[in-house]
């Protein structure tokens, strides 16, 4: 497998430190809000590089970090008059919702940082004592000059004098000096730990570090994290963790383009900040915006319009309806009789620009090839045994790299209704036949009618055609 190292700024061949579990780290969260879909962009990428590592065989442990203490929660839960613990909870549950509506598949381990505070502490109180980290009248900070690497990330320069930050985010071109831990102030209420340090709470770089520490060790296989996370955040915590540790942090860095909508970044102030459930509320299936981000590369920025999701929606309808009528046609030939398709080729191709740095656009090019083979051998009325089983084990098996197609069942009822329809059609009663189409799609299912009266069922999608 190939990887892009944002450290090295290189294509590389991925080699894990020990091939029994990659240590794979993802920046989660900040559970304030709902998460927007250039964040579920980002998510989607997790649950490629995943996936594709468990396909090919390597055992994987990935954490995703739920940030649930820094700036942003505590002001969000203070606004709404709720306690963070109770505020955070619920967005952390929203956060579950919404992955499972794209098809992510759960992370190993999601730790909160409320209950990893004494690992942040300890790494603060190791900074200090190595000279790294010093008190200031506001919090304790650390002395980027006194880490000879930093910027080795994301090219910051350290600026000349003493400046410090104690905002968790910040955009400076020359990097300053910046909060391990923050001394408590009015704002931050009932939310502070006082035991070692000065009462107070931690800044948002250390969670990372000691989250990963704590879950995976010293040095990770793969970081990944939004490109806004290049800086501060993930030169920040190679800052804490190897001049804590003394060991290099990450192995290869992985960062996901951003999401642009209507070729502008996303702000609320711009009226075009959307969260997967504004998309729904739409009519849109979140599937279909699963599907069109991988269609990028996730290194390309991507333009999220509405006119494009429809376009994926009416994909991922073909799609289905392709699989639907292979599963209806007519299989001949004997299972002895070997015939040599197509779609194990595809599937071998597939494969390959998958690990060629998670290259989904070109793989779902050869998932597509085989949805056009099988619309033909649909259109034929005919397909044989052996060719059908190869193109099934194919399309199987890139959904496991992909997940593009999620699982429902049309309850039996529903095939029922579709079943009298059909009947009514043919003995050329309409009005009636109209009646049973209505009801089957108030359940929320719709009837794609094929020639020979022949139909398939599937789940009703506005924009689907
Ligand atoms: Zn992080």
């Amino acid at each position: 497998m190939q990887v892009y190292n944002t450290l090295t700024k290189k294509v590389e061949k991925f080699v894990p430190i020990d091939e029994n579990e990659v240590k794979l780290y993802c920046c989660g969260p900040t559970v304030y809000d709902f998460v927007h879909i250039g964040n579920v962009r980002t998510f989607i990428f997790y649950d490629i590089m995943r996936r594709t590592l468990l396909e090919d065989g390597f055992k994987v442990k990935q954490v995703i970090n739920l940030t649930d203490v820094d700036d942003k929660t505590i002001k969000n839960s203070k606004l709404r008059g709720m306690n963070l613990d109770e505020f955070t909870k619920k967005y952390i549950e929203y956060f579950f919702e919404d992955i499972d509506k794209v098809n992510i598949k759960r992370a190993d381990v999601y730790p909160r940082a409320t209950e990893n505070i004494e690992q942040m502490k300890a790494i603060v109180l190791g900074l200090i004592e190595r000279g790294y980290a010093y008190t200031a009248e506001d919090g304790i900070y650390y002395s980027i000059s006194k880490f000879k690497d930093y910027g080795k990330l994301s090219g910051a320069k350290v600026g000349g004098g003493v400046s410090r930050i104690k905002n968790d985010e910040y955009d400076k071109e020359n990097a300053t000096d910046f909060a391990l831990w923050k001394n408590w102030t009015d704002d931050d209420g009932d939310v502070y730990w006082d035991d070692n340090l000065p009462k107070g709470r931690p800044g948002w770089h250390i969670e990372c570090s000691a989250m990963s520490l704590r879950y995976l060790g010293e040095t990770l296989d793969i970081h990944s994290g939004g490109v806004d996370l290049i800086f501060p955040h993930h030169e920040n915590e190679i800052a804490q963790s190897e001049a804590y540790n003394d060991k290099k942090f990450v192995n290869y860095w992985a960062h996901p383009e951003h999401l642009l909508v209507d070729g502008k970044k996303m702000a609320k102030s711009l009226h075009n900040f959307f969260t997967l459930r504004d998309l729904e509320k739409r009519g849109f299936d979140p599937m279909s915006f699963r599907l069109m981000m991988l269609d990028a590369h996730y290194r390309s920025k991507l333009d999220f319009t509405f006119e494009a999701l429809k376009k994926y929606e009416k994909t991922l309808e073909d799609i289905e309806i392709a699989l639907k009528r292979l599963e209806k046609l007519p299989k001949t030939g004997e299972m002895e009789v070997k015939v040599v398709g197509s779609a194990g080729s595809e599937l071998e191709e597939f494969k390959t620009a998958m690990n060629k740095d998670f290259d989904t656009h070109s793989a779902l090019l050869h998932f597509f090839k085989i949805i056009n083979l099988i619309n033909e051998k649909a259109n034929k009325g005919e397909i044989n045994l052996m060719e059908y089983e190869e193109m099934t084990a194919a399309i199987q098996k890139m959904n496991l790299f992909v997940g593009i197609l999620k699982d429902y069942t049309v309850p039996e009822d529903i095939s029922k209704l579709a079943d009298e329809r059909k009947s009514l059609r043919l003995n050329g009663k309409w009005n009636e036949a109209d009646k049973k189409r209505n009801v089957i799609k108030e359940a929320g299912f719709k009837i794609i009618d094929l020639p020979n009266s022949d139909y398939v069922i599937i789940k009703d999608r506005k924009y689907g055609r």
